[in-house]
């Protein structure tokens, strides 16, 4: 089929229209919403991500509707959400790459992990928004002001949203428009109603302010009016994390919230968000602070900033002072051809103080180089997230472990997508352990088992039950349990 130019025949977005339902109106109107064909002589591709979040139809979308590419990003995407959170420099990036259509390089731009991205896309829609819309406009169109992620709530009827699964070959899903009889009342908890609030007022402002100036000075500002700081100037973060828990407590079942307060991170909220400030966190996180300490964004941006910054809390190390005669060792250990980092390690000093010694005793070290340029930062951050282990990467690449380490601490998605690969890999480890101890015994029983292959057991008693159950043997009837059979 050939290419097809709509120019002005073009349908007129609708005021918040999301992206994918401006692309089924016109799939609809020029091909009956049946008709595939239409969709590669309009966009060139019928594997286009239409109704991703981050779509990669904007360039073809900018030839066929003379509408310029930053509109339909600001008015029919879901980036400005990030927008108020993010350094100028990555968001910029980001609009740089959906210009492009390469959506997938939004999520690296923005510090997403794509994987988390739904498998079958959903949209979401308020049943009272659908009905007006179909009174004044003659059709339920998708807002994008309620694909927003995190929201549950319909900021002008404070109703919950509805949700519909949506296809990637499909052009004809509208949401549904019920009469108002069988509208339900306003439900949820007022956490979830307050949250969905801020998420409205963050994607708002997102459309034509750019990242919150001073954003960490003004939340130190408050911490400090609000007592979670210690008399030396340091954050009491667990006091914090225990209040903010306890403040949006009727978010319990909201998976943005349980994502963001889960205890699997590395290091757990708000340490994290404070622990990497030039890192681009989920806007979720941040809104919780704010929500927490502000109550809403306009409060935060008003709030004066006249405090000075408190003290990051460093980790407690305890820093073990390097005896003369451990010198001595050193260079016997680096002259026999250990590496700095296996010097450190053995002797439990730093590399720096290594490096001293070296120094000192005219030793010749052979450094890995330490500055790692674009191209090769992008192979290692693929690597990172695809789970190698540092050292291998640092030999790969022929750099030193301590420069993988530094772009892996600028990225805490990958640090999380990491440590939930190395716990996949445990959970396949202790389960074929197990099972093994179950093959070996005569006539398995469960208190056998877990006599024999206690660590397995326990393992797999604390994080993978389920299956634990469905593979042990039946329960011994109570009654016969303290006779051997
Ligand atoms: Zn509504």
């Amino acid at each position: 089929m050939r290419s097809v130019q709509l120019g002005r025949f073009f349908p007129r977005p609708f005021a918040d229209e999301a992206l994918f339902s401006v692309i089924q109106r016109v799939v609809l109107t020029h091909g009956g919403g049946k008709d595939k064909r239409i969709v590669s002589a309009l966009f060139g591709s019928r594997s286009l991500q239409f109704c991703s979040q981050f779509p990669s139809v904007i360039p073809h979308l900018k030839g066929q509707s003379n509408i310029p590419c930053d509109s339909w990003i600001t008015e029919h995407t879901v980036l400005p959400i990030y927008r108020l959170f993010t350094p100028q420099k990555r968001y910029e990036s980001a609009v740089d790459a959906l210009k492009v259509g390469k959506g997938n390089h939004v999520f690296k731009a923005l510090g997403i992990t794509a994987s988390r991205e739904k498998l079958t896309p959903i949209a979401k829609y308020c049943p009272q928004c659908a009905q007006a819309d179909e009174k004044n406009s003659g059709l339920a169109y998708w807002h994008i002001g309620h694909q927003l992620p995190g929201l549950t709530h319909c900021v002008f009827h404070n109703e919950r949203l509805s949700v519909m699964c949506l296809s990637r070959k499909k052009f004809d899903v509208w949401p549904i428009v019920s009469d108002s009889k069988s509208i339900k009342a306003p439900e949820g908890s007022e956490a979830e109603r307050h949250l969905s609030l801020l998420i409205n007022e963050s994607f708002i402002l997102g459309k034509t302010v750019g990242l919150i100036p001073d954003l960490y000075e003004r939340y130190f500002s408050r911490l400090i009016a609000r007592g979670f700081t210690t008399s030396c100037g340091h954050l009491r973060l667990q006091q914090l994390r225990t209040e903010m828990s306890a403040f949006w407590q009727g978010l319990s079942y909201h998976p943005c919230f349980k994502d963001a307060l889960s205890t699997q991170h590395s290091l757990p909220f708000p340490s994290n968000l404070f622990a990497y400030q030039d890192a681009c966190h989920s806007p979720i996180k941040h809104l919780l602070l704010i929500g927490f300490l502000f109550g809403d964004i306009a409060t935060l941006m008003s709030f004066p900033n006249t405090s000075e910054r408190v003290k990051k809390c460093p980790p407690v190390t305890k820093v073990r002072k390097p005896e003369a005669d451990i010198e001595a060792t050193i260079v016997d250990a680096l002259t026999s051809g250990l590496s700095l980092r296996k010097v450190s390690e053995k002797f439990r000093v730093s590399i720096g103080f290594v490096k001293k010694v070296a120094v000192i005793h005219k030793i010749e070290l052979d450094l890995r180089p330490q500055k790692i340029f674009r191209p090769e930062q992008d192979e290692i951050i693929d690597k990172l997230a695809l789970g190698y282990p540092t050292q291998d990467i640092a030999k790969q690449c022929h750099c030193s472990i301590g420069a993988i380490e530094t772009i892996l601490s600028q990225h805490p998605d990958i640090v999380e997508l990491r440590a939930d690969t190395r716990k996949l890999r445990k959970r396949e480890r202790m389960r074929l352990s197990l099972l093994t101890t179950i093959n070996e015994l005569q006539s398995p029983r469960r208190n056998d088992i877990k006599l024999k292959n206690g660590t397995a057991y326990m393992w797999l008693y604390k994080h993978d039950k389920v299956w634990l159950y469905d593979h042990l043997p039946a329960q011994i009837p109570r009654c016969y349990r303290r006779s051997k059979i």
